[in-house]
């Protein structure tokens, strides 16, 4: 299994090897914050004075170093995207894949940085740029977010183009008669009694997106230095892109540069509903973490 060694590895390769004063820049910050994979606002509009480049520009020339953080051992086909969010703030994301799990567990590199964003609190994706032409899948995964209409997509090879240029005729959350959709501010109210790892994960339930299965659910891991990394249920209207909790909180934690820390515990809580996330969950950690899942039903 890919390890936190190999991410800095990768990406002190990628330096290595570019003469790009932007991925040169974008290094140096991303090894000061500890490989945290969010460039700020304020760091961006810092490279696009001194390089003249647009963040779009900046956005491009460092999607190899976004690609260090895939997980690929099934493919071996790394995939790098950053989603730009209204903030401003950049978010790293890669593809995330799990040896010995079926392939339902896989998590899109567009995926990855739109999850990322979501569990930084970003309010909105104004942009996603990724190195290569986004799949079916993320097409619909990307038609749930409250920006869907205004989203552009930038490859190395096209810019500037509309998500519905690439999902004419679109199936979304409309169709379903929701409006309060992927990025709008969700609210549940569960409440459960348990310690600190216990409550990050039902905090994080109450936030989760499941508009159309009301199967709000999170996850939260304890890291072996006490930190608390957590992933929501995010939930799509073609069902399959949905993404489970445990997913985001795995992905969360690899773009957070904490994946060389252990986990200890993993907690799931969840609404009892028409949908179950245990068994799911249960499978990833016991096969890729080896721990058993302690389950809060909500
Ligand atoms: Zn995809």
């Amino acid at each position: 299994m890919p390890t936190h060694q190999d991410i800095m590895q990768r990406l002190a390769r990628v330096c290595e090897t570019s003469d790009s004063k932007v991925i040169h820049k974008v290094y140096e910050q991303l090894k000061q914050q500890h490989y945290r994979g969010i460039l700020p606002a304020k760091f961006i509009q810092q490279c696009e004075a001194e390089t003249g480049l647009s963040k779009v520009q900046i956005s491009l020339e460092i999607l190899p170093l976004a690609a260090c953080y895939s997980l690929a051992p099934v493919s071996n086909f790394y995939v790098g995207a950053v989603a730009i969010g209204k903030s401003g703030n950049f978010y790293l994301g890669a593809n995330q894949e799990f040896a010995h799990e079926a392939m339902a567990q896989t998590v899109h590199a567009e995926q990855s940085a739109i999850a990322h964003a979501l569990m930084a609190g970003e309010t909105a994706i104004n942009d996603m740029v990724v190195n290569y032409t986004p799949c079916g899948h993320c097409r619909q995964f990307m038609n749930e977010l409250n920006s869907a209409k205004e989203l552009k997509i930038h490859l190395p090879h096209s810019q500037n183009n509309p998500l519905h240029s690439y999902l004419p005729d679109a199936f979304g959350p409309k169709d379903l008669n929701i409006e309060k959709v992927l990025f709008d501010p969700q609210q549940h109210n569960c409440s459960g009694q348990g310690d600190d790892v216990i409550q990050a994960a039902i905090k994080t339930a109450n936030k989760a997106y499941a508009p159309y299965s009301q199967a709000i659910s999170g996850v939260a891991l304890l890291l072996e230095n006490g930190e608390i990394v957590c992933g929501q249920y995010v939930e799509n209207a073609a069902f399959n892109p949905s993404m489970q909790p445990l997913q985001i909180a795995l992905n969360n934690r690899c773009l957070s540069g904490l994946s060389n820390i252990a986990i200890s515990r993993v907690v799931l809580a969840e609404k009892q509903a028409i949908l179950s996330h245990r068994k799911i969950t249960e499978a990833l950690a016991e096969q890729h973490l080896g721990l058993t899942v302690e389950y809060i039903a909500l």
